[in-house]
């Protein structure tokens, strides 16, 4: 099974992990945003980028997104050293 209406792109190891919360599913922290109030992960497997708030659900963002909630996200990446998979090509807000 591919795909989640609810998290559009990401893979079953990431959107699943709101459902079974296993370690090795949890997304990368690449960083917190004050002005979002929330924490931005990465998938090691997919890809896709989550924006994790403190008051809302959990839900798939474009890379532009996360580069407004983290200005660094590059350099952040960078110096996490993961290489990370393009984010799936989906439509996202
Ligand atoms: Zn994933």
């Amino acid at each position: 099974m591919t795909g989640n209406a609810a998290y559009p792109g990401a893979c079953e190891f990431c959107a699943g992990y709101w459902m079974n919360y296993a370690p090795q599913a949890r997304a990368v922290t690449l960083g917190k945003s004050d002005e979002f109030m929330a924490e931005v992960r990465r998938c090691r497997r997919c890809g896709t980028y989550w924006e994790v708030g403190a008051f809302s659900n959990p839900q798939v963002i474009s890379r532009e997104h996360a580069r407004r909630e983290l200005p660094d996200l590059d350099a952040v990446e960078a110096s996490l050293g993961i290489d990370f998979p393009e984010p799936p090509d989906v439509p996202l807000p």
